[in-house]
């Protein structure tokens, strides 16, 4: 067993490359040519749905993608090793700004899951069994499980560090305490409060300065205003290249394929801070921008577009798939339920403004909102972007381990018929274990229920 838990990393690092190089290049065969023996075995590792970024809708966008992951799996974390850095695990409902502020190896547990789910042909399925023979029942959340199961197997660093805020499902939060259990890693929750009100925040906001706090006391560190406004400055600029690609959205036909959707909620956990963060969204917004100017969108040309909304999660351990909905069915991804980040730039005029700032941007971060408190936050945004976006339909692709939205989704589903008229598929899937529902049959509800949704759409305009 590799001690140092670089093994995953070193593999990602490769599955970038190798990307890259088959991106970079017009020639499969020279591509081919080019890899190392070492290269040669990760190749048929990687799923085959991959080589839909080579498509010249996804090229740009997908080298940026590649850029941003080799960055990091090389960059930050196997450098980061060998530096001697410390590694800290944090939850997605928050932005790693703090931590490379002060010098941090920042791994998301769930990204961290989620990127072998999406790229590797057997997704993360051996932390999942390797975790699941622990004792760990199977409807705890593969994005979890997948990193608890590396952790036994070695493949992933221990974490030093782990901060977690305790919102969103209760489950991760015990998954949580199991990982520093297991790694004796010094383990800072940030309180969550239930609901949405200014109270609410400024409660939030608290507890987010304690965990900086804390951070500083237990790395030895005091947290540099010029580094953190740097870093912060860095993702002010992306986040404002996001703002835009939200607004273009808006435009039908959608002109931003539905892979910058799916990826951008990635980069938001990896890149975001700095300068290929900013990168990849510069790109999104320069295709979604020419594309409006044009007047085209990302769908075959000559098809009626049918405008999806994922109310749960998207599908992660297949990346080929919202290409497939675009080229098959003429449909578009809107968004999901943790990918739309309607935020405004921090004000860095002091470090007390940007961690506010940041604990602002936590406190509505996709997925942590909704699952605060009461069922309405959800329900509400969802009906809005519906409107807003003019959707024409919504999927609940539920992930099984998702158990809050589950327990709402039919709320959620009867308020987007009566408040923005469109009907919902709903079915159950694993958001990163292609064993649960398999591709074939989610392709096969979806093309119905999408079939069912233009010939309603074509009838009532009659
Ligand atoms: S996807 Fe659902 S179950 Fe998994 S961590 Fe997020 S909220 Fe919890």
């Amino acid at each position: 067993m590799d001690e140092s838990g670089a093994e995953f990393a070193r593999n990602m690092a490769l599955a970038y490359k190798i990307q890259e190089k088959f991106l970079e290049s017009t020639n499969l065969e020279k591509a081919l040519g080019s890899l190392s023996e070492e290269e040669k075995g990760i190749l048929g590792m990687l799923q085959i749905g991959l080589a839909n970024f080579t498509k010249p809708k996804h090229r740009e966008i997908a080298k940026q993608w590649v850029k941003c992951n080799y960055h990091y799996w090389n960059n930050v974390v196997l450098k980061g090793l060998e530096e001697g850095k410390k590694v800290v695990y944090f939850f997605f409902t928050h932005s790693p700004e703090i931590y490379y502020a002060l010098d941090l190896i920042p791994i998301c547990v769930e990204f961290q899951s989620v990127a072998a789910a999406l790229t590797w042909m057997n997704g993360g399925e051996q932390g999942i069994d390797r975790i699941e023979a622990e004792g760990f029942p199977s409807h705890l959340c593969s994005t979890q499980k997948v990193t608890m199961g590396y952790l036994i197997l070695g493949k992933v660093p221990k974490p030093d560090i782990i901060v977690k805020p305790v919102g969103a499902c209760d489950a991760s939060n015990m998954a949580y305490q199991w990982i520093a259990e297991r790694t004796d890693a010094k383990f800072i929750p940030i309180d969550v409060p239930y609901s949405m009100d200014s109270r609410s925040f400024e409660y939030y906001a608290k507890e987010f300065k304690k965990m900086a706090e804390k951070l500083e006391k237990v790395t030895g560190q005091k947290l540099d205003k010029e580094k953190l406004t740097q870093v912060v400055e860095c993702s002010n600029e992306a986040y404002e290249y996001f703002l835009e690609v939200l607004e273009l959205r808006k435009a039908v036909p959608c002109p931003d394929p539905s892979f910058s959707h799916i990826a951008a909620a990635g980069i938001m956990l990896i890149s975001i801070g700095r300068p290929e963060g900013i990168s990849f969204f510069k790109v999104c917004r320069d295709l979604a921008k020419r594309n409006v100017d044009k007047g085209i969108g990302v769908i075959p040309e000559g098809m009626e577009e049918i405008r999806t909304l994922w109310t749960n999660v998207p599908i992660l351990f297949d990346f080929s798939f919202y290409g497939w909905l675009e080229e098959e069915l003429g449909a578009v991804h809107l968004f999901d339920a943790l990918d739309w980040f309607f935020t405004q730039p921090i004000d860095t005029s002091s470090t007390d403004s940007i961690i506010r700032g940041l604990a602002e941007r936590s406190f509505n971060w996709p997925m942590h909102r909704q699952g605060l408190g009461y069922a309405d936050t959800w329900i509400d945004d969802f009906v809005w972007l519906a409107k807003e976006y003019k959707a024409d339909c919504a999927i609940f692709g539920g992930h099984m381990a998702c158990k809050h939205s589950w327990a709402l989704n039919k709320l959620l589903s009867d308020a987007l018929k009566k408040e923005a008229g469109i009907p919902t598929l709903r079915f159950d899937m694993d958001i990163a274990d292609k064993r649960f529902t398999s591709i074939a049959d989610i392709k096969a509800k979806v093309t119905d229920f999408i079939k069912n949704v233009r010939e309603s759409k074509r009838r009532s305009h009659k």
